[in-house]
């Protein structure tokens, strides 16, 4: 298999991680995906689009909620696999005609994963297949903003609307719970809304208590510097991956954050989503989020500090893929 149209996974430099290895040969990169892998499809009624999950990520998120998912191979579960672009496409002139897409009105076509970026080539290919029979087929991305700004420019291009995730502002913060820098994720989110606003369906934070509170202010000041109208939505964090244990933000920590963000000057801030009786982080507890995360990446089995993943000798076989989560006890 070596169509010409993921010609740039020969040779793989679509991320900041630059790994330049040959991904249709064998060769893994920080990501440690080949061929563009499908875990699956479906029809959501909620965006009325026929969403496509794509396997793999550039990131080791801590909180990551698709893990086995995002870690694949190394989560060691089985999914779909690689489906060639015009069985994709096939696929969603399909469903888009079944009677319960009639009914929903799902006529849109969404790129989810793990990371889709990651996947650019294979994301482009199938889309101008479909636009073929529907010219103004509307396109979602849900993305990490982790991607070379080649990347992100042909991102943009594909797509109708971004959801766009920043995790932390801080660099050694985001290192730390992702794995990689925030720069190049902050550069794409100012790049993308200072040249294509009408793209962005969303800017949006996981908030979790003691890791990333004190982030929040930070990202809405960074978003209102470029235009106060930017939309930005906090998401409370449920328990998942390395923070198993951890507590979820209760509503009124959510409230605080809007408010603040608004006090800031950001115009469009909303939540969703908050753990009943969660956790109100205030005072001292705020200051120590870097130490929170890295004892549970310690936990977990990443000693790496600070902690990298592209530069880190471990990335082949990294130790904090926890395949159970619940056997990763608080420290
Ligand atoms: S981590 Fe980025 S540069 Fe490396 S192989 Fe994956 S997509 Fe390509
Ligand atoms: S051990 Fe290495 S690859 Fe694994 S999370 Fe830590 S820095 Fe990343």
């Amino acid at each position: 298999m070596n169509p010409e149209y993921l010609k740039d996974l020969k040779n793989c430099h679509l991320c900041p991680w630059d790994c330049r290895v040959n991904r249709l040969e064998g060769e893994r990169g920080v990501c440690r995906v080949g061929l563009p892998e499908v875990a699956y499809t479906g029809l959501t009624q909620v965006l009325k689009t026929f969403a496509v999950t794509l396997l793999g990520c550039s990131f080791k998120c801590i909180y990551c909620n698709a893990y086995r998912l995002s870690q694949y191979p190394d989560s060691g579960w089985i999914y779909r696999g690689y489906v060639e672009p015009d069985d994709l496409a096939w696929e969603a002139l399909e469903a888009f005609e079944t009677p319960f897409a009639r009914k929903i009105g799902a006529k849109k076509l969404s790129f989810t994963g793990g990371e889709p970026s990651i996947h650019t080539p294979y994301l482009e290919e199938t889309v101008n297949i479909l636009r073929q029979d529907i010219p103004d087929l509307e396109v979602g991305l849900a993305t990490n903003g982790f991607c070379t700004p080649n990347t992100m420019k042909r991102l943009e291009k594909l797509s109708t609307y971004i959801n766009f995730e920043i995790k932390a502002f801080d660099s050694k913060l985001h290192h730390a719970i992702t794995g990689a820098s925030s720069q190049p994720v902050l550069e794409n989110a100012r790049w993308l809304a200072l040249n294509h606003p009408e793209k962005i369906r969303v800017f949006r934070t996981v908030v979790i208590p003691g890791i990333n509170d004190l982030e929040i202010p930070k990202i809405a000041s960074f978003l209102k510097d470029i235009d106060p109208t930017l939309p930005y939505r906090l998401v409370g964090f449920r328990p998942h991956f390395l923070l198993y244990y951890h507590p979820g933000p209760s509503r009124n920590l959510m409230h605080n954050l809007v408010k603040e963000c608004k006090n800031l000057g950001l115009e469009k801030v909303d939540y969703s989503g908050y753990t009943p009786g969660g956790t109100l982080m205030v005072g001292s507890s705020f200051k120590n989020e870097l130490k929170n995360t890295y004892q549970l990446l310690n936990q977990a089995g990443c000693y790496r500090r600070p902690r990298s993943c592209g530069q880190c000798p471990e990335n082949k076989h990294c130790p904090a893929i926890v395949l159970e989560p619940w056997t990763n006890l608080p420290p």
